[in-house]
């Protein structure tokens, strides 16, 4: 190819600094360095990760940056040591890498491998790790993918190789919000056949905590939401019942607690509020009752009574749905193709990547579940 051993000029949607439009501009993405992978990126979702960073995340040297984790795309090149991937093969590049040595790749229990961007600092790769300038000065690399860039460049041990055949503009939508939420029900809580389960918040993530709830045999599942227009989309992914906190006088919690006898067995939050991380909690049933945090912040401390712990409640948090990214991405993909999980049910908008600020008001005015931005 024309561009292997160059740098590439593309178009990328640059943050130059919070609570601003993204601007979309002229990049150079260096050559992949060793063990490194150069992608095309066809196609990415806009995930509430990438807004909290822009207008909630206050991390001081977070910009600029080009935003986007939820990405599809094509291998354009290789760097030395790399013999897994060639040019031409589809990719979903990931936000945790899955080096397959440490001690955490090494253990069942967890998808948090050390060796990723996210040891190094919170939210984006070093400025001495990016491979990404604009107009003279280093953009960083956001959660160490930024698809918000027709091409950008990721470690090998973050890149997921997927079926030849997938739909890179659907697929994407496993690179994050859909992994995240079906795996946090099927992984992190262990969702049980004949359960009660709530979910709190219907974007993405929590429509697909949704469908984990039920493909797991969940009899009964409850969706949560203030936005009442997202109740018809969590009936087509298996939710029985609808709750809108806005109806209800009293805590939430007691609203589900008289709805299921007590409580119910499972509960996801999918919203990023440590307010309702404590309702999701406190809904759960006493004895057994667990608790999943997966809506993403960092701004304030979540509390409860220590009483609901020791009655036997569980809380945990799931971070990528437990997914070991480079293994078990690609089998989601082929779930997908053998429609065992849903994904184009998510798609509620398409739009070409300089349209990129009207997909992120559609998702701060709640109009959207997810819009798929083309960078062809
Ligand atoms: P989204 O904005 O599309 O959906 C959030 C939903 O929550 C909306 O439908 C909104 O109406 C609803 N909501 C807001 N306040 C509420 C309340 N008080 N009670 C009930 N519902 C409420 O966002 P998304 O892309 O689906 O992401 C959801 C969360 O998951 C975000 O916090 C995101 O950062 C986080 N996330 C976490 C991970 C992870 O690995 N843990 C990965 C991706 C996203
Ligand atoms: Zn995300």
């Amino acid at each position: 190819m024309a561009t292997v051993g160059k740098v590439i000029k593309c178009k990328a949607a640059v943050a130059w600094e919070a609570n601003k439009p993204l601007v979309i501009e002229e990049i150079e993405v260096d050559v992949p360095h060793a063990n490194e992978i150069r992608i095309k990126i066809i196609a990415t979702g806009v995930c509430h990760t990438d807004l909290y960073h822009l207008f909630e995340g206050k991390h001081k040297d977070g910009f600029p940056v080009v935003l986007g984790h939820e990405g599809a795309g094509i291998v354009e090149s290789v760097g030395p040591g790399v013999t897994e991937f060639q040019p031409g093969e589809k990719v979903i590049p990931l936000f945790i890498s899955q080096c397959g040595e440490c001690r955490f790749c090494q253990s069942p229990k967890t998808n948090q491998c050390v060796k990723g961007w996210a040891n190094e600092s919170p939210d984006v790769m070093s400025p001495k790790e990016t491979r990404f300038t604009c107009k003279g000065r280093k953009v960083l690399q956001f959660l160490g993918t930024s698809t918000f860039s027709q091409y950008t460049v990721v470690n090998q041990i973050a890149v997921a190789k997927i079926d030849p055949s997938a739909p890179l503009d659907t697929v994407c939508l496993l690179g994050c919000g859909v992994c995240t939420g079906f795996g946090a029900a099927v992984n992190t809580a262990k969702v049980e056949p004949g359960s009660t389960c709530a979910v709190f918040g219907l974007g993405a993530v929590g429509l697909a905590a949704v469908m984990g709830c039920h493909s797991a045999g969940a009899k009964r599942i409850i969706a949560v939401d203030l936005n009442p227009d997202k109740f018809e989309k969590a009936k087509v992914f298996g939710a029985t019942d609808f709750v809108n906190p806005n109806d209800h006088s009293e805590p939430i919690s007691q609203v589900l607690s008289k709805m299921t006898n007590g409580g119910v067995d499972f509960s996801l939050e999918c919203v990023g509020n440590v307010g309702v991380m404590r309702n999701a909690l406190e809904s759960c049933v006493q004895g057994w009752g667990v608790s999943v945090v997966v809506g993403w912040t960092d701004l304030h401390d979540v509390a409860t009574r220590p009483i609901q712990l020791i009655g036997g409640r569980t809380w945990k948090g799931s971070y990528f749905g437990g997914f070991k990214g480079k293994h078990d991405v690609p089998q989601m993909v082929k779930a997908y193709l053998d429609k065992k999980v849903k994904l184009d049910e998510f798609i509620t908008h398409r739009m070409p990547l300089e349209s990129v600020n009207d997909a992120i008001d559609l998702m701060k005015n709640g109009k959207c579940i997810r819009t798929i931005l083309s960078l062809e």
